[in-house]
């Protein structure tokens, strides 16, 4: 290759860019290291774009700058928030539940001082973490006992553990879900240690059929998974909690219950199905309930395990309960959320709570605003009938009415991609080639940044 056909001789070498201006001026404000790290990166990045067979080398004014845009990004953190225009309440990939006011400061205040996590004050001597959801969780739910852990999946590997593993857990084949991301149940069973035997048909499946596969030696739970993310409509019957348990009671075999959703409030006061409550689960004699924190409980990531004393005992005695431990920030912004339940304030209080109750005169009002303003700006927007979903793997095929803005625009995706690109990102819901924003999920401190990206990115 000859000198003058070579499509990278144009690129500066590290130090030659280091010299620039820019760089020189950004070297007041970053460390010089990575400085060079960004103008390494950037020059990397651009030889594989020319190798590529794209592009020529830019100006070294155009890579200086690119250099500290890359800076930028560097010292910036990835985790950050964005609007949730979807509807989508509990969205899992935007961090599920938000948490209350009284849940910020609880977790500020055992940030910035030390605190009881694990001492108990009038002794003096150790005292234990748990203990600060426990009292809570069993007055409210009518448990027995209970232990948190960091999320419902490890709530579930750590109860089959405790209390099954080497043995049988039936389970009706019509409810080994994938609870997302790809993690199955078969699998988390199988990573428990546990065996599992899966009765019934996809569709129906009956009380015989858990009888007939009850050995009262090796079987060590009877589990029920709540469909949270699908529904089993049609031709389909299955036995009820309440059954089961019957069934339990007469082999001495526990039956164990992965509720998902946790919630502690009746969905139907909403215009929802009912989704059945924690406290509803415990009384209808389950042994063991598993449920998440931050679904419709709308407190913080985390696993609830409510159940019999004796078996949460022997819960907290496994070694998984060490590695799946819950830290202090969890424990403040569960206490703060259990006790708006506790004090019938959570209504008001909860975010998820407060999205979910919503009603479509105040949706309408917002929409309705956002519209005025965008059409002050040349935006053709309109105000529809729309639904929100509740998401969050509860109350699958369930939505709430709500007013949306819908946009129509010639390349609908591409203006979501210019939407999601602004400083706070927005997201939005694109649905027959337009833009939908609905204001169930969007903050109301976030409405003028979501008018201003919207009239920004229009523009
Ligand atoms: C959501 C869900 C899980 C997983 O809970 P995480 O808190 O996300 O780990 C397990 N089981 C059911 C039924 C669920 O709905």
């Amino acid at each position: 290759m000859s000198a003058s056909s070579n499509p990278l001789r144009n690129l500066p070498a590290v130090d030659t860019l280091l010299n620039h201006p820019v760089l020189t001026a950004a070297q007041r404000e970053h460390r010089r290291a990575l400085l060079t790290d960004a103008a390494r990166e950037t020059l990397a990045a651009i030889r594989a774009d020319v190798l590529a067979g794209g592009a020529a080398v830019p100006p070294l004014d155009a890579i200086a700058e690119k250099t500290v845009a890359r800076l930028r990004r560097m010292v910036s953190p990835t985790l950050h928030p964005v609007i949730n225009a979807t509807g989508v309440v509990i969205h899992t990939n935007l961090g599920r539940s938000l948490l209350s006011a009284r849940a910020q400061k609880a977790m500020v205040e055992v940030a910035q001082a030390y605190n009881n996590l694990e001492f108990d004050v009038p002794t003096g001597k150790r005292g234990s973490r748990y203990h600060h959801a426990e009292a809570l969780l069993c007055r409210l739910t009518g448990a027995e006992a209970a232990v948190v852990v960091n999320n419902n999946a490890a709530a579930l590997v750590l109860s089959l553990s405790a209390l099954a593993g080497e043995k049988e857990v039936l389970i009706n084949r019509s409810q080994l879900i994938e609870i997302g991301g790809r993690f199955r149940i078969p699998d988390i069973m199988a990573q428990s240690g546990a065996m599992l035997v899966e009765v019934g048909t996809t569709n129906r499946t009956y009380i015989d059929d858990f009888e007939n596969n009850l050995h009262t030696v090796n079987t060590g739970l009877i589990m029920q998974v709540h469909r949270s993310n699908f529904a089993l409509i049609g031709f389909t019957t299955e036995p009820t909690l309440a059954e089961l348990v019957d069934l339990g009671e007469r082999y001495g075999v526990p039956v164990m219950y992965d509720l998902g959703s946790g919630t502690l409030l009746d969905t139907a006061q909403f215009g929802l199905a009912h989704e059945p409550t924690m406290q509803e689960s415990v009384a209808a004699g389950a042994a063991i309930v598993t449920a998440s924190g931050d679904k419709l409980l709308g407190g913080p990531q985390a696993g609830i395990i409510l159940g019999r004393a004796d078996l949460i005992a022997r819960i907290k005695k496994h070694p998984l309960t060490r590695a799946f431990r819950v830290d202090k920030m969890t424990l403040a912004a569960l206490q703060a959320t259990l006790l708006a339940y506790l004090e019938g304030t959570a209504v008001d209080e909860i975010p998820t709570w407060q999205m979910i109750a919503l009603d479509r005169r105040t949706l309408n009002r917002r929409a309705q605003k956002w519209r005025r303003t965008l059409a002050g700006a040349g935006i053709p927007a309109e105000v529809v009938d729309a639904q929100s979903a509740v998401g969050g793997g509860s109350l699958p095929g369930q939505t709430l009415p709500t007013r949306a803005v819908r946009i129509a625009v010639p390349d609908a995706a591409q203006m979501a991609a210019r939407l999601r690109s602004a400083d706070v990102p927005v997201i939005t819901r694109l649905e027959d080639g337009a833009i939908w924003l609905d204001p169930r999920t969007v903050l109301p401190a976030q409405d003028s940044a979501l008018v201003a990206t919207m009239i920004e990115s229009f523009r």
